[in-house]
């Protein structure tokens, strides 16, 4: 189906959240590269993502769904369509039996906060996780031997046929992936915690947030660029293959953590992706290892 920018103006008509035309996507991802997306939605509420939604899908127009855009690099020649910041969707609920209802725009670290206030622990790690909860889910992120989805009891996402909540043992997830539909939305989840003390759970945070900062590569990255090889760490094959500090433009294989990529000042994507490139060729050339990207890659070139 082909769609047209008078499709676009429709989708976007009488929503209440924000509308951005030709929106540079260097402003919404950490890497701070990529083109523009010809239509940027961020929905207030999901009242107003459905009905934004349902004209986008009838009139056939792409869509991405980001969150932070921590683990996303779009092309320099941006995105054709729209995306879509589900930031609006940022509710939280406490629930009976320690557990919590997160909306999707929930922020991990205002998600960690809340439950610290509610004096629920299993969820400190993602403190030390940049992004939106609904993107954590995607990624099924982890840390400090936490996993998004470990604490899941249900998730909600939406499909074309209308909002789905499935318990965890029927959703398939692993190392950094859950199993989505294209097109499907995450839209939250609901939390099984622990009751654990205040005192205890803050000093968690601390522990992580101090051991992150020793990490810091000072410039935008998307944190880890390659999953790691079964049994294998990333940043040491790269470092291995000699490519600690190499540059392609303005983009650098970090000095600090070789398995991220940073934009050292005016970086392009396109610097980046060349230089992802060469760090695969060199690694298998010099382990066998093939490196998969864990950053999310979208747009065009
Ligand atoms: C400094 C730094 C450190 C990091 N450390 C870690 C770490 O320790 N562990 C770790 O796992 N990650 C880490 N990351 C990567 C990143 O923070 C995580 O992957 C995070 O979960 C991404 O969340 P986001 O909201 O920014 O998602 P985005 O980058 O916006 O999106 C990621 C992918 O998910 C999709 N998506 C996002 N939200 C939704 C939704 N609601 N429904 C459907 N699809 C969606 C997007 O289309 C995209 O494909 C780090 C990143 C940085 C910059």
């Amino acid at each position: 189906m082909t769609w047209s920018r008078a499709d676009l103006e429709q989708a976007a008509q009488g929503m209440r959240g924000t509308v951005l035309w030709d929106e540079p996507m260097s402003r919404h991802t950490s890497l701070r590269v990529g083109g523009p997306a010809d239509l940027y939605l961020e929905p207030a509420d999901l009242d107003d993502l459905e009905l934004a939604l349902a004209r986008i899908r009838s009139a056939g127009i792409p869509y991405l769904v980001i969150g932070g855009g921590y683990n996303l690099l779009v092309r320099d020649g941006g995105i054709r369509g729209c995306v879509v910041s589900l930031k609006g969707l940022n509710t939280m609920e406490p629930l009976p039996g320690a557990r919590l209802e997160v909306g999707a725009g929930v922020t991990n670290q205002a998600l960690t906060r809340f439950a610290a206030q509610q004096c629920l622990g299993g969820v400190e790690f993602l403190s030390a996780i940049p992004g939106s909860f609904g993107g954590a889910l995607t990624m099924n992120a982890g840390a400090h031997g936490g996993e998004t989805m470990q604490r899941v009891e249900l998730l909600t996402t939406l499909r074309d046929t209308g909002v789905l909540v499935r318990k965890r043992d029927e959703l398939e997830y692993g190392y950094r992936f859950l199993r989505l539909e294209p097109g499907e939305i995450v839209l939250g989840a609901r939390l099984r915690l622990d009751p654990v003390e205040r005192r205890l759970i803050e000093e968690n945070i601390q522990e992580y947030v101090t051991k992150r900062g020793g990490q810091r590569v000072g410039f935008p990255n998307a944190g880890s660029f390659f999953k790691n090889p079964p049994g294998e760490s990333a940043w040491r094959l790269i470092d291995e293959a000699g490519l600690r500090g190499w540059m392609i433009g303005g983009a650098q294989v970090s000095e600090v953590h070789t398995n991220f990529l940073v934009n050292k000042g005016g970086a392009t994507a396109a610097d980046l992706l060349t230089l992802a490139e060469l760090i695969k060729l060199r690694v298998q050339e010099s382990s066998g290892v093939e490196l998969e990207e864990e950053v999310r890659i979208v747009g065009e070139g």
